[in-house]
């Protein structure tokens, strides 16, 4: 367990950064350091544990997106005037902050967005990391000098974007705001981000201790909206001058059409269908436990979810049994309560989704080994409670062995080599991520090269770190927004060319 540097008056730090955003549990958006209401359509938070609202809002709408991008224009100017090393300390004081209330926020995140607390824990932990690690990125993302064969000096400067529009899910709204807004402002920009209308709070959280810690005001702003009015009029605003967009592959095609449109660069952090491979020669306990944390943690509801397992032949039988044993000993119930593993679903839609994708896949010839919508209190709470479920004999021709679920829901399939393993991961359009459990190294090596995604794992799964690149392969997007990585994609290079010859000749063409 991480140990949590917190303030000792966590209830007042929670109640007062509960107060200060939503009077009367009214909430609205961050605009220019001030919450706006929006005059959109009204909508409700709702409890994923008891299916009750326990906060309302109106859509943004485009006054409000105006307002917001009018603010991050300016906020930008003057972030971009700063020295970098300036910039620097503020991040550095952003993580600070995140980690000074950071029972306060996983507090607010579990109850928001149904996320067991022992998570959100570490995820606050996470979070403050981002921000800490950007922070040193600040002074020193500069340009070069490039030995041209003229008289000149010739030299690149990377220079923000501007105002970068980022539109994030539900599924992590804590972990995907600090990944999204940490790099953007490091690398000097201005952001408008959208959380999910089902999660925002926590995002707005983290725009109010970016000004708390030193920003200028509005450089983060946080619009409370759905995706086809709010986001989409932030997306085609004339002042974005890029797209972060993390959600479904569907959104993200609708948001790439709409940026084109403007011809606005995006970055495309999509759905996955991803593979967990066992071979007979693994570690069967850890891979047992690592297949289990792989689909099942964050009730599956992570893009990386490990939602196809792959068992050779000849351990399937047995590995399935253990597999499904295990899977009911994981501690599932009320997010808030500290053993607790398995949350529930973030909302009754996606609720209904999985359990529609299950029955589909018992109708299409899968055999249910465990799992199904949640039984006794937790079934009768009003909340969107699936246990961890099973589903054997999948056949990569049903819709559960291509399509993306996105709840606590593996499709087990077989193989018999290790060209079939490769084949069968392989065969959707996704490519976000996988692994491959072996103890032999030439053929872990092998597969890993072999499966088509953006993130792999050996004898392990789900680490991800912000020091590192991730995003997805084929229908799982494109670009990436963490790591050195995300430094470049939110700036752009400039080259600046210096004559230094006495008496330079004159070009009318292309010279150098
Ligand atoms: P979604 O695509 O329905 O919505 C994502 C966000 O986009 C929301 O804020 C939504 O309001 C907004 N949106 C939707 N349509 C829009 C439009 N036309 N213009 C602008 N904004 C629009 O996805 P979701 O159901 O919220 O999230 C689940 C999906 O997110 C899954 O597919 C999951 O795999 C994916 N995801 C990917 C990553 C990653 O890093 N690759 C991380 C987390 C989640």
């Amino acid at each position: 367990m991480d140990h949590l540097e917190t303030a000792p008056d966590q209830s007042a730090r929670i109640l007062e950064l509960w107060a200060g955003f939503v009077p009367g549990k009214r909430i609205g958006s961050l605009v220019d350091g001030a919450i706006l209401e929006g005059t959109g359509a009204a909508l409700e938070l709702i409890d994923p544990t008891n299916g009750t609202a326990f906060a309302n809002f109106n859509d943004a709408g485009d006054a409000v997106v105006d307002a917001a991008m009018a603010s991050a224009t300016l906020a930008q100017r003057a972030w971009a005037a700063m020295t970098a090393s300036a910039r620097g300390r503020v991040l550095y004081e952003i993580g600070r902050l995140v980690r000074q209330n950071a029972e306060a926020i996983a507090e607010l995140e579990c109850r928001a967005a149904g996320r067991p607390i022992r998570d959100m824990r570490g995820e606050a932990q996470r979070v403050a990391e981002m921000f800490e690690y950007y922070a040193g990125w600040c002074d020193k993302l500069h340009g070069e000098v490039i030995p041209v064969p003229s008289s000149h000096l010739n030299y690149t400067r990377r220079e923000p974007l501007g105002v970068v529009t980022q539109i994030t899910p539900w599924n992590a709204p804590l972990f995907t705001g600090g990944w999204q807004i940490a790099p953007a402002i490091a690398a000097g920009n201005g952001v408008v981000i959208k959380p999910s209308e089902l999660t925002p709070l926590s995002t707005i959280i983290l725009g109010i201790l970016c000004e708390k810690a030193g920003a200028p005001r509005g450089l983060v702003n946080v619009l409370a909206g759905q995706g086809s009015t709010t986001g989409a009029a932030a997306v085609g605003h004339a002042a974005t001058a890029l797209v972060v967009f993390v959600g479904s592959s569907g959104g993200g095609m609708a948001v790439a059409e709409a940026a084109a449109r403007n011809l606005i660069p995006c970055i495309l952090e999509l759905g996955g269908k991803s593979a967990n491979i066992v071979f007979p020669d693994a570690d069967l306990d850890r891979a047992v436990l690592g297949a289990q944390s792989a689909i099942f943690g964050g009730a599956g509801q992570s893009c990386v979810a490990g939602s196809r397992l792959l068992v050779h032949r000849s351990v399937h039988a047995q590995f399935v049994e253990r597999y499904a044993q295990a899977a009911g000993r994981i501690p599932f119930g009320h997010p808030a309560e500290p053993m607790t593993q398995i949350g529930p679903i973030n909302n009754r839609r996606q609720f209904e989704k999985i359990d529609a994708m299950v029955a589909r896949g018992v109708s299409e010839g899968a055999r249910l080994a465990g799992g199904g919508r949640a039984g006794g209190a937790l079934g009768q709470s009003g909340g969107f409670f699936y246990a961890p479920t099973i589903l054997d004999g999948v056949l990569p021709q049903m819709e559960i062995a291509r399509e993306e679920v996105f709840g606590p829901v593996v499709a087990v399939m077989t193989f018999e080599t290790e060209e079939e393993a490769v084949a069968l991961a392989n065969a959707t359009p996704y490519g976000l991520a996988g692994a491959v459990w072996t103890q032999n190294v030439a053929r872990a090596h092998r597969v890993a090269a072999g499966v088509r995604a953006g993130t792999f794992w050996i004898n392990g799964y789900k680490t991800i770190n912000v020091m590192s690149p991730f995003g997805g392969f084929g229908k799982s997007g494109y670009g990436r927004s963490s790591g050195l990585e995300a430094m470049h994609a939110y700036t752009q290079p400039k080259s600046v060319w210096v004559e230094t010859a006495e008496n330079p000749p004159v070009a009318f063409g292309y010279s150098g």
